[in-house]
């Protein structure tokens, strides 16, 4: 079953509008010449709409860190669906950073989902187990729950993307190593293939995330289970980027 890798840049709360552009522009023309990957930049909701102006015409697609779920009214400071619309083809949704830092529960997840779906924003849902979890030997346990609350059919037949990121993991340097990964990649998949049956477990694409660096996105790629990669820290860099897309090309590229 063939799955185009997919890598994308998780910008976090860096880079300003003018920072945003320099960078887009540094790394395009050589994002550009790679085959066979889906490449998408998730900046900071004020650089979209220029990131958009940049990127029109090449083969860099663009993404949203969050989103609200409701599409207008009184929500000091949230952005919804109908504003990101246009924008941008995808939506990172329930990063861990999000459920840690902002309160966000699988059921706030669920409804953002459901919104990103019925406006056609593809939904990069990110789980993972904290480091306690994985600890205790719970990891399993606590992304099967995660997905029987947040992935619903109908999300899948979006395009959804499903981001594997332990916690632990996370802007630590320490990631897991890639059969670690492959282990619970596989078990996400075999769970999407209890729930929804194996055509769409077969074709949905599951990334890994967590410190992936441009040295060890080999490892990851050659797991069977493992399309690509939610890239952090990383992707801030440009060289490291353009590596990273390059590399996932080399070992997966379609
Ligand atoms: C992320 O932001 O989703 C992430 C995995 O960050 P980092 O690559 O920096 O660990």
């Amino acid at each position: 079953m063939s799955r185009t890798p997919f890598i994308a840049g998780n910008w976090k709360m860096n880079t300003n509008i003018e920072e945003a552009v320099a960078l887009i522009k540094t790394m395009q023309p050589q994002l550009n010449k790679i085959q066979g990957v889906e490449k998408v930049l998730c900046p900071p909701f004020i650089s979209l709409n220029a990131a958009r102006g940049v990127t029109r015409g090449s083969t860099v697609k663009l993404g949203a860190q969050n989103m609200f779920y409701e599409e207008k009214g009184a929500y000091t400071g949230e952005i919804s669906p109908l504003m990101l619309k246009d924008l941008c083809d995808y939506v990172i949704i329930g990063h861990s950073e999000r459920r840690q830092y902002f309160g966000e529960t699988d059921d706030i997840i669920n409804k953002k989902l459901k919104a990103a779906v019925t406006h056609n924003l593809k939904p990069v849902l990110c789980v993972g187990e904290t480091s306690e979890e994985n600890e205790a030997g719970q990891t399993k346990e606590v992304i099967g729950g995660q997905l029987i609350k947040c992935a619903d059919k109908l999300y899948f037949m979006s395009g959804m993307v499903i981001a594997y990121e332990p916690l632990w993991a996370i802007g630590t340097g320490k990631n897991a190593s890639g059969n670690e990964a492959n282990r619970t990649i596989n078990f996400i998949r075999q769970f999407i293939s209890r729930m929804h049956g194996s055509g769409i477990a077969n074709t949905v694409r599951i990334l890994y995330g967590g410190s992936v660096t441009a040295a060890n996105i080999s490892e990851f790629m050659r797991e069977p289970d493992i399309d690509g990669a939610l890239v952090g820290g990383a992707s801030l860099k440009a060289d490291d980027f353009v590596s990273i897309v390059r590399q996932a090309s080399e070992i997966k590229g379609l």
